[in-house]
């Protein structure tokens, strides 16, 4: 069963912040084609939305993560 992450297509991580080609592949093999669940990013999608996933956001960032779920603090713009 394909597990890939639904937005990784549209996914602005990979858009703007990622620089490193090495990089980017580590997190895509680690997260959006392997445990989506365990991705700080996919995380607000799914509980709270898109909109609040700040660009910056790296997928292992799990306590911005829940301070943003939890709504303890604004995302950064
Ligand atoms: S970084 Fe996270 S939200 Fe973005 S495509 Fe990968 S798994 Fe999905």
């Amino acid at each position: 069963m394909d597990n890939s992450c639904e937005l990784l297509s549209s996914c602005s991580f990979f858009v703007v912040e990622v620089k490193s080609p090495a990089l980017a592949e580590e997190f895509k093999r680690k997260y959006c084609n392997g445990n989506k669940e365990a991705c700080s990013r996919y995380m607000i999608a799914k509980e709270v939305g898109l909109a609040l996933i700040p660009p910056a956001l790296y997928p292992n960032e799990y306590d911005k993560a829940l301070d943003i779920i939890h709504g303890k603090k604004q995302p950064k713009t």
